[in-house]
């Protein structure tokens, strides 16, 4: 819409949707989508969040003779600072309510890994009354299979989630569409946190 005034033209409009523009522009035409998925892929900096026996791989996976860090990927100790979470095995009802509490905590666009045979389906718990799957509380990009899964397989899991990245454009998905058109949002059917409450 435009308002007409002695000395010209003034415009006004919508700025979100001028904003959304702005941002179709800048990551479609210029191509600074590639840009955002790329610098994306290399900066994953998983949240610690030890859910079970599965971190002890974890903490190899980044030690001197495995260095994950070559991969960009750094573990960093305050959520709000991360954009990855790594299920280290077994999530219990109780580590659940941590889980999805960190998981909000941490800022868009944000990816999920789950580790071991635990978070795939329960593992050696499958039947246990105190497990849930890590899928019931947040999205999880990708899965690695084992018991415990070795530091080598950890770093694959990383590489496979910054080929994604990049294949399928997440971050800047993100960037221009506001969500993960490719993940649909994890609500947890039960409050997690109830036991807490008492
Ligand atoms: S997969 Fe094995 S090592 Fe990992 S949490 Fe389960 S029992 Fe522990």
């Amino acid at each position: 819409m435009s308002k007409g005034n002695g000395d010209g033209k003034v415009y006004v409009g919508n700025v979100d949707v001028a904003a959304k523009k702005a941002r179709k522009l800048l990551l479609g035409k210029l191509k600074l989508g590639k840009l955002v998925d790329w610098g994306t892929a290399f900066s994953l900096w998983p949240v610690h969040l030890t859910t079970s026996c599965c971190g002890c791989e974890f903490a190899a996976a980044w030690s001197p003779r495995y260095d994950n860090e070559q991969h960009g990927a750094l573990p960093w100790v305050g959520s709000r600072q991360t954009n990855m979470i790594l299920i280290e095995g077994t999530v219990t009802r109780k580590m659940a309510c941590a889980l999805r509490v960190v998981w909000e905590q941490m800022p868009q666009p944000k990816f999920a890994i789950a580790m071991g045979a635990c978070a795939l389906d329960g593992g050696i718990f499958y039947n246990s009354y105190n497990i849930v799957r890590p899928w019931e509380v947040v999205p999880v990009d990708i899965y690695i299979p084992g018991c415990p899964p070795r530091p080598e397989a950890v770093a694959r899991a990383i590489i496979e989630l910054q080929r994604k990245i990049r294949r399928e454009g997440l971050a800047s998905k993100f960037v221009e569409e506001g969500w993960r058109p490719d993940k649909e949002y994890v609500k947890p059917k039960e409050d997690l946190c109830a036991w807490w409450k008492g």
